[in-house]
């Protein structure tokens, strides 16, 4: 069992956890995997076990680049766990990464919950966060030696229009 404190709470990673685990072995040597189908060859962003596109139980992980773009969003302004109360307002980004985008149909893509930082690992303003702009993935190496994968603004010309909430 590996325990890790993370903004002073507890985060427990059993030995035998398949759900999280790798992803959190691989964020320590600082590459982002997600999961892949055995059978389909889908990648997939969400946790659980099941393959969304096929009746597959079977996955591995697979590194990916850790680009992408904003697809939605949204600022947390109060939030009701202490430990993230200095932290608002922040926003919370769904990323679309750049593998998959279209697939498996044209509204699918592979995509996940993050936040969104500055190259400093503090919550990025509100009035910089767009639909549309480009993300990278950046590590934050805790002190006891997690490391969480979030997302930073790349600098990158943006994906289309971009659109945000009026502020
Ligand atoms: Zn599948």
């Amino acid at each position: 069992m590996a325990v890790y404190e993370y903004r002073g709470q507890r985060l427990d990673i059993p030995d035998n956890d398949s759900e999280y685990r790798g992803y959190f072995e691989a964020a320590g040597e600082h590459r982002l995997v997600v999961k892949k189908c055995r059978a389909c060859g889908l990648l997939r962003g969400e946790p659980g076990p099941g393959c969304p596109w096929c009746p597959s139980l079977e996955w591995d992980w697979q590194e990916v680049s850790g680009k992408g773009t904003i697809y939605s969003y949204q600022i947390i302004a109060h939030t009701v766990i202490p430990s993230f109360r200095d932290m608002a307002p922040f926003a919370i980004v769904l990323v679309e990464l750049d593998e998959q985008s279209g697939q498996p149909t044209p509204d699918d893509g592979l995509r996940i919950i993050t936040n969104l930082v500055d190259g400093n690992l503090k919550p990025e303003k509100e009035e910089n966060v767009a639909i549309g702009k480009r993300v990278e993935v950046i590590f934050d190496d805790e002190p006891d030696g997690i490391s969480i994968p979030q997302f930073k603004l790349s600098g990158e010309p943006p994906k289309g229009e971009t659109w945000q909430h009026s502020i």
